[in-house]
Parts: structure tokens; C-alpha cells; sequence
């Protein structure tokens, strides 16, 4: 009796998207293939475990698909398809069947109701030995070879005989490390360089620096020399400025800001959208009218304006600390709506945000076939996650990428086994 073949399917990459994939092609495939996942380091998810600081910003909420794919800045044309064949919905969907309660917060961030990322480490890994996938960790892979029959031979760790597999998944994260990149080139896929996404801006300017911990609400940060800006919360630090906006303004200009060596001048409009230098001037010459005899420095007239920034921009208006409204000259009046509207500071370096950093660049995307993940250029072969050159904002956006290419190629590859 001929036994039957058993196919044995590869994914290299125990993080989101690994998981996903090889969870899609056990929920399909029904026990007709052989799933592995091999991780080098020697724990799985572990950017899961530390992501949305331990909560785990498992997707996002938005109704409006087009502006969904807008908080990808590279990949946006590139995720219509994908999206609208596994999104963010479907993931909300499949995490509630499997037993993970998820809430949604009000700026649309979907977390675990229990507030820890294990939940969802947890179920990924029970789902997944549930459909007796192996997970097998400390599992190097070196180098990928093609054999003539389509299928692979993969060299792990420092094993002298390689494994043979029918089906491959690469869901090894961003490449910032040449393994990463030399496991690339061994199969003969281009990717595009990589540097950081989301990274906060380092400012020497110790008067900005004493106001560390000082948050606004929605700020406009614009980099003019790119043409790019954005509104947001803007946070100051100890090292310059972070936040919402600024992280996605690093993610906008990544590539470009990479060139200048991360030194470049931003403009803060620390009011942010709907506030004209007339609008502005109104509410000064009111608040002179009102309250001549109190001092400039000590309450803004803004509510948008926290008193201890205020008391710096009229400082450095060159108002003087004794100084009140009926006092107050046309001239400095006009540079302090100027630095509220538009302050200028160089940006000297970035500091990566403990919460949030994503590589921008990977693998090219014209390489990769959008509708199964499969490669144009080596048949059988798949990509997932963040390996290729897809990149979002924060909020939720860089897992959705990793559970939706994930699952589509993981659904795929079911089918090729099953054919
Ligand atoms: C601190 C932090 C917080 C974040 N928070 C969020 C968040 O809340 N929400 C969100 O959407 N995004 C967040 N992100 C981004 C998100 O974590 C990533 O985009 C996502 O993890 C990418 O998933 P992935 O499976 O493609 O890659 P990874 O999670 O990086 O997994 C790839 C895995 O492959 C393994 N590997 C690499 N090379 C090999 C090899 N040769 N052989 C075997 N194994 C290999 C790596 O060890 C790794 O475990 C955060 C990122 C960071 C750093």
C-alpha cells in the first residue's frame, strides 16, 4: 500500500502574523498537513507580550475602510484587497470565538477586556496546540533552497542536514537585522531598505524639557521642508517631544528623515487646527481689556494652554515677569500669537518610544501576490506581517496588518495542501 504524503508546512516566525497564519491553515486544512512554526529566540509572541504597554492594541475600529488603509504609510494600496477579505472586524470576530473579550476604546483602540496582553498570547498559543500545530522555539532558520519540484529545503540552527517542506511561510517580522535580510537574498527576494517607523523627536531646548509631562490635547506638528503635518496629542518628555502626533509624523516622513540624520526643523502650532492669528489676537485684546492689572505670566487666557507653557511662550515673547495685560506691547503681543501658532525648533535626533516601533521596509511588494500572500517569484513560498514593506500608524494597525496577510496566506496554503 502506498502511504499517503502528508504535507509539511513551514512558517518561520513565532510572532502575530506567524501564528495567525499557521492557525488559518489548521482551521482549514483539518488535520491533512504537517504545521511547524520555528522561532529563533526562546519565547513565542514576544512582541505581543510587550505591545500597547502590556495591554496589547489587538486592531482598531473604524467603519470607513478607506480611511482605515489611510493609517498605513506604506501599504495603503497595497491593503484595500487584503483588508476586504480578512479585517478588523473579522478579527474582532475570531479573538470573541475563541474566548477573548475585547472592548473598544473611545479613540477607536481595541485592547482585551482583562488589560493584558497574555490573553492574547494565550489563546494564540492554546489555539494552536489545540490544532496540533508544533511550536518549536530556539529554532534558527539560515538559509532557504528551492528544489526543482517546488517545494524548499530550510537549514536550522547549526544542523549540518536540512529539512524538506512543501509550503513556506516567512512571518520573521521587520528586517532590521541582516539574518532577516541574508534569509531574503537566499531565497532571491529584493526588499527595500529598512529604517525606523514611529520614534519620538529629541529637542535640546531646556526650557521645553522643564515643561516634561505637560500633554495637549490636539497640537499640529508640521515639518515644511517634507510638506507633511499632522494633528494630535503632542506630549513633551524629558528628551523633546512625543505623542500621537508625533509618532505619526516619524511614521509620514520615516524614509526622508532617515536621510537628514533625524535634524531637522519642526514647526508646533501648540493650539492646533481652527485657530487664526486673528482669532487669536481677539481673545489677547479681550483678556487686556478684562484683566489689565494682572500679570501676563500667570493664567493662560486659552484653555487649550496650559498655564505652564503659556508662562514660557510670553517669556520668550520678551514679556517681563512683572508684567500685566494693560502692559502688554502690539509687538510682543504679536510674536507670542506667532509662537503659539507657529514655534520653531531642530529636531537633533530621535529616541525610539518605549511603547510603539515598527520598521519601515521589507520585502517589495510588487514581489508578492495580494490576493493568496504568495510570492511572484517562487512558487509555494508566502509572506505575513511585517516582513514585507507594509508599515501603520499606531493604534492597532501594525497587528491588523499581521493577523489579516497572515491569515489570508495561511488560508492559502490549506488549499494547496488539500489540492
Ligand atoms: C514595544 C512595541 C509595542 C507595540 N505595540 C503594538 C500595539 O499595541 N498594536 C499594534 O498594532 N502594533 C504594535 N507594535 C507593532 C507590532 O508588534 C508588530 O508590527 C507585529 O508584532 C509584527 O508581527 P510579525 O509577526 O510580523 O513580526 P514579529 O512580531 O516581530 O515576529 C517575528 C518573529 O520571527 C522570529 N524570527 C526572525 N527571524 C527568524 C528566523 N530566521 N528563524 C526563526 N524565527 C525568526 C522573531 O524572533 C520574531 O519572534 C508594537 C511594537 C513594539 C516594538
Amino acid at each position: 500500500m502506498i502511504s499517503e504524503h502528508i504535507p509539511r508546512v513551514i512558517i518561520i516566525g513565532g510572532g502575530a502574523a506567524g501564528f495567525f497564519g499557521a492557525i488559518a491553515c489548521a482551521e482549514n486544512v483539518k488535520g491533512k498537513a504537517d504545521i511547524n512554526i520555528l522561532e529563533s529566540g526562546s519565547h513565542f509572541l514576544t512582541k505581543v507580550k510587550i505591545s500597547g504597554g502590556g495591554r496589547c492594541n489587538v486592531t482598531h475600529e473604524m467603519e470607513d475602510k478607506i480611511n482605515f488603509v489611510g493609517h498605513y504609510p506604506r501599504g495603503k494600496r497595497e491593503l484595500i484587497g487584503p483588508l476586504s477579505r480578512w479585517s478588523q472586524e473579522d478579527t474582532v470576530w475570531w479573538f470573541k470565538e475563541n474566548g477573548v473579550e475585547l472592548k473598544t476604546e473611545s479613540d477607536g483602540r481595541v485592547f482585551p477586556v482583562s488589560d493584558t496582553s497574555q490573553t492574547v498570547i494565550n489563546c494564540l498559543t492554546d489555539t494552536a496546540e489545540e490544532k496540533k500545530i508544533r511550536l518549536n522555539n530556539k529554532c534558527r532558520v539560515n538559509r532557504i533552497v528551492k528544489s526543482d519540484d517546488d517545494s524548499f529545503r530550510i537549514w536550522v540552527n547549526k544542523q549540518k542536514d536540512p529539512i524538506a517542506v512543501d509550503y513556506l511561510l516567512i512571518a520573521t517580522g521587520g528586517i532590521r537585522s541582516a539574518s532577516s535580510r541574508n534569509l531574503l537574498e537566499s531565497i532571491g527576494h529584493e526588499f527595500s531598505s529598512p529604517v525606523p517607523s514611529l520614534f519620538t523627536f529629541e529637542i535640546d531646548d531646556n526650557k521645553l524639557i522643564e515643561l516634561s509631562g505637560l500633554s495637549l490635547s490636539s497640537a499640529c506638528v508640521s515639518i515644511k521642508s517634507l510638506g507633511i503635518r499632522s494633528t494630535g496629542p503632542l506630549l513633551i518628555t524629558h528628551w523633546g517631544l512625543s505623542g500621537p502626533v508625533v509618532l505619526k509624523i516619524s511614521a509620514l516622513g520615516a524614509r526622508k528623515l532617515e536621510q537628514v540624520n533625524y535634524q531637522f526643523k519642526i514647526q508646533v502650532n501648540w493650539l492646533g487646527e481652527g485657530w487664526s492669528f486673528q482669532k487669536i489676537r481677539k481673545v489677547i485684546e479681550s483678556e487686556r481689556n478684562k484683566n489689565g492689572v494682572r500679570k501676563i505670566l500667570k493664567k493662560s487666557p486659552l484653555k487649550e494652554i496650559p498655564n505652564r507653557l503659556w508662562g514660557r511662550i510670553v517669556l520668550k515673547a520678551g514679556t517681563e515677569e512683572e508684567q500685566t495685560w494693560s502692559e502688554l506691547t502690539k509687538e510682543i503681543a504679536t510674536n507670542i500669537v506667532d509662537l503659539l501658532i507657529t514655534e520653531e525648533f531642530l529636531v537633533s535626533g530621535k529616541s525610539l518610544n518605549k511603547e510603539e516601533f515598527v520598521t519601515c521596509g521589507g520585502v517589495l511588494m510588487r514581489d508578492v501576490d495580494l490576493r493568496t500572500m504568495e510570492s511572484r517569484l517562487v512558487r509555494n513560498l508566502f509572506f505575513a506581517g511585517e516582513v514585507m514593506d507594509i508599515d501603520g500608524l499606531t493604534g492597532g494597525f501594525n497587528f491588523q496588518s499581521a493577523w489579516t496577510t497572515g491569515r489570508i496566506a495561511g488560508e492559502e496554503i490549506a488549499l494547496r495542501c488539500l489540492s
